[in-house]
Order: structure tokens, then C-alpha cells, then sequence
């Protein structure tokens, strides 16, 4: 016997009518096949439960300095005063952190302009036997050989930001007194590559790449056959709130994902942004936070000051004294609640079980709440899911794996991307 569901969506598809539950993920040919009205509300406390769960710190993110040699025309660094971590304070981090397993990730600035720091780290981690699963971002700088051996010896995932061939790079990411951005991007990736290390590329997609973006990461793909790919078309706002002013806008934002999606399970190829939400959707394991921040991630910025999502610590907004732990607990319980599960106006919305909520600081910004949403992003989690149910239909859920599936892709799950993903729905 149906129900009125609020969980139950109806979609055409091939002329036919489809029905998806947004909570156990299913695809129905009738509304008849809808859950009961207590089988939903027993779904929805126990994934109202696994979000509340204290799981400890999951993921660290350092910005070990602000620093940086180019000037994106897109960091949300902007604005935020120069200035780099001390040894100590990546000491206390990482006592907080424990002995996992965690994430942690080396970030800016350019992380690589303070080598001293990045030995630091690994020297940390290996005296004191925690297990760490160390990952870095750079734009590429000059580095040491023997420091990116340093890093492959402790199976370091490294991310290069590249946004595309030269002309798409260079005008996106250009050096800070000129010279050729790309260059120093492509000797970087190498130096880690031949070091051992596993390197990824992550692009970031503006207003002024878009139109390119398909035949841009193709050729990345191509050219670097990078052990995975990172597609971010979402930018986050400027310090204070003020819109980025390279954000697309749209539904070619929509069509230019879809697109890299299509090559890169066609090639195999893993992009970790579009995995966290076709991996949830394959294998019906809800995602019920889409980033650590929620209350299981523990972010450093130079001065002494942590908190609990990247963009919020650097900005001033959200952070606490590393010394003051009782403030950073406070913190982190305060933020473990934040998953669409529990925010109302979510709980009609078809995503409600995959997008996790996206990037709490866009929705912050956008709404003024931290249980706020961004009304584009949430548009395009939609019309996603959209693309992917109509994919299922026609081919099979199978048909969004990319080709050698999730498990056999070089980039091993980090533990931080996998929030509320192991929880299976549970007939
Ligand atoms: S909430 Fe957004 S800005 Fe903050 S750490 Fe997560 S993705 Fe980054
Ligand atoms: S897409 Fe937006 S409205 Fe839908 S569940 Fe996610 S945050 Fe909520």
C-alpha cells in the first residue's frame, strides 16, 4: 500500500515513469514498493544517529603557510594575512590528533615553501608511529628531490593543481611577478612522480574555463595519466563572505561535469569529488556528511589558531586557541550535527541522503546559517542525481563505475572522505 512519502521522488525517464527513495537509495517502477511510513522514520533516526557519532579526529588539514608564489584569481586566501606555522604548533596538532587512522593533509599557501616543515611532519609521524595517511597539495614549486622521496617513503598522496593545457593554466594561476605557471606545475608532478609518490591533478573549473573543460581534462588525463583526478567546479567564497568572482554559473556547470564523468569512467579514471556521490548511490551506503568539517576534522593555521573547517579557521571565522581544547571540543560537537539529515528544509529534497551537505562554509556564506544551504549547489546535487538515475535506468547502475571499479584505482578511500558512508542501508 503507497503512501503519501516525503522520501519518494518521481522522475520520467524513457518514457516511464521511476520512483527513487531518498533515503534508502532505491529505484522503484511503482510508488506501491514505498517503505512504510515506520520503516522511513527508523531510517532516518539511525542515519540521525551515525552523524551525531564522535568518531574523533578523522582528518587534519595544516596550512602550513598562507604563503604562495602565484595569484589565483580565485583563492579564497585572499585577503588573509601572510604568515606560516611553527614547529610546535604542528606538534600539538598532531598530538591531538593521535594514533588514528587519520587524513592528514598539508595544505596553503603553497605548502612546498617551507620544506622544513613538510620533513618536520614526516619526521613527526614516524617517530611517533601514528597511523597518518599524509597528502599534500601544490601548485608546484621548486622541491628537493630527496624531500618528494621522503614523501614516497611515507606513501604521501600528492595533489598538483593544474587547470588545463598552458593558455587555460597560465591565465588561471599565474605567478606572482610572471613567468610560465604551468611549467613549474609539470616539473613538479614529475619530481614526485619519479620519486615514487602517487600524484593526482586537481582542476579547478571558473566562469572563463568551463566552455574548454572536457577537452582540457582530457588532455591532462592524457598527458600526465595522473593516478587520479580532482574536478572542483564549486569555489568558495572570498574572506568575508564576498562572492567568487570566477564562479560559473548555470547548467553548464552540470553538462561540464557530466561530461569528465562520462571519459573518466569510460578511461577508468578516479575523480574524487564525483565518487562521493555515484559511490553512495551504486552501492545504497547513504553519505551523510560530505566533508570532515563536520565534527571530525581539525584545522591549523599559522598563529596558533585551529578549528574545524578550512576556509572558516583561515578566514577568522569559527576558530578557537590550539591550547584551548575544551574550546576546540566544544567546537567540533557543535558541527557534528551538521548533515542534511537533520535540516529540515532538506528533508523533501531527493539528495538528501548523498549530497552530505555539501561545503558548510558556501552554505554559511550563502545563507547566513550554518545549517544553511547554497541554492545553486543544492540545484546542481539535484539535477546530478537526476543524471544519475537516468544513467541507471537506460544502463545500470554499474554503467557509474568507472572501469577497474572504486577499490582498484590507485588512490586508496581516505578515511576522510568516507563520512557516514559505511553505514549500508539495511532491508
Ligand atoms: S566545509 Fe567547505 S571550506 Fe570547510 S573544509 Fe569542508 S569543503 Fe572546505
Ligand atoms: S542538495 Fe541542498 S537541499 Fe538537498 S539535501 Fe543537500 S543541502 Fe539539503
Amino acid at each position: 500500500m503507497s503512501h503519501e512519502s516525503l522520501f519518494l521522488h518521481a522522475y520520467d525517464v524513457n518514457g516511464g515513469k521511476v520512483y527513487f527513495h531518498s533515503l534508502t537509495l532505491d529505484l522503484f517502477n511503482s510508488p506501491e514498493e514505498c517503505p512504510s511510513p515506520e520503516r522511513e522514520q527508523e531510517l532516518l533516526a539511525s542515519y540521525r544517529r551515525k552523524a551525531g557519532e564522535n568518531s574523533g579526529i578523522i582528518m587534519g588539514c595544516m596550512f602550513l603557510t598562507t604563503r604562495c608564489s602565484r595569484s589565483c584569481g580565485y583563492c579564497f586566501l585572499s585577503g588573509v594575512p601572510p604568515g606560516d606555522m611553527t614547529s610546535s604548533e604542528i606538534d600539538a596538532g598532531l598530538d591531538l590528533m593521535g594514533k588514528g587512522p587519520a587524513d592528514l593533509l598539508l595544505y596553503g599557501g603553497e605548502p612546498f615553501l617551507r620544506p622544513d616543515l613538510v620533513l618536520h611532519v614526516i619526521n613527526r609521524i614516524r617517530s611517533s608511529g601514528a597511523g597518518i595517511n599524509l597528502s599534500t597539495a601544490t601548485g608546484g614549486v621548486p622541491v628537493d628531490p630527496s624531500l618528494a622521496r621522503e614523501l614516497a617513503a611515507e606513501d604521501t598522496f600528492i595533489i598538483v593543481s593544474i587547470d588545463g593545457p598552458p593558455a587555460v593554466h597560465n591565465s588561471a594561476r599565474p605567478l606572482r611577478g610572471g613567468g610560465n605557471s604551468f611549467e613549474d606545475a609539470e616539473r613538479a608532478f614529475h619530481i614526485f612522480r619519479d620519486a615514487g609518490c602517487r600524484v593526482g591533478i586537481s582542476v579547478t573549473v571558473t566562469e572563463k574555463s568551463i566552455a574548454t573543460v572536457r577537452g582540457d581534462f582530457k588532455w591532462l588525463m592524457e598527458r600526465f595519466q595522473p593516478d587520479d583526478m580532482g574536478l572542483n567546479p564549486w569555489l568558495h567564497p572570498l574572506k568575508g563572505g564576498r562572492a567568487n568572482p570566477l564562479q560559473a554559473t548555470g547548467p553548464g556547470i552540470l553538462k561540464a561535469v557530466t561530461s569528465c564523468m562520462e571519459l573518466a569512467i569510460d578511461r577508468g579514471m578516479y575523480i574524487e569529488q564525483l565518487a562521493r556521490r555515484v559511490r553512495p548511490f551504486v552501492r545504497r551506503t547513504p553519505r551523510l556528511k560530505d566533508c570532515a568539517s563536520a565534527g571530525g576534522r581539525l584545522v591549523q593555521v599559522p598563529g596558533g589558531i585551529a578549528g574545524t573547517c578550512d576556509c572558516m579557521t583561515v578566514c577568522g571565522d569559527h576558530g578557537v586557541s590550539l591550547e584551548k581544547t575544551g574550546e576546540l571540543d566544544d567546537l567540533l560537537t557543535r558541527f557534528r550535527d551538521l548533515s542534511p539529515v537533520n535540516f529540515p528544509d532538506c528533508l523533501s529534497c531527493p539528495a538528501l541522503a548523498l549530497c552530505g551537505g555539501g561545503c558548510r562554509y558556501d552554505a554559511y556564506h550563502a545563507s547566513g546559517v550554518l545549517n544553511g544551504s547554497r541554492s545553486e549547489r543544492c540545484s546542481y546535487e539535484r539535477e546530478f542525481l537526476r543524471w544519475m538515475i537516468e544513467k541507471s535506468v537506460r544502463q545500470g547502475r554499474e554503467s557509474l563505475i568507472p572501469a577497474g571499479g572504486f577499490d582498484t584505482v590507485a588512490m586508496p578511500m581516505p578515511v576522510g572522505t568516507m563520512i557516514g558512508e559505511e553505514q549500508a542501508v539495511v532491508d
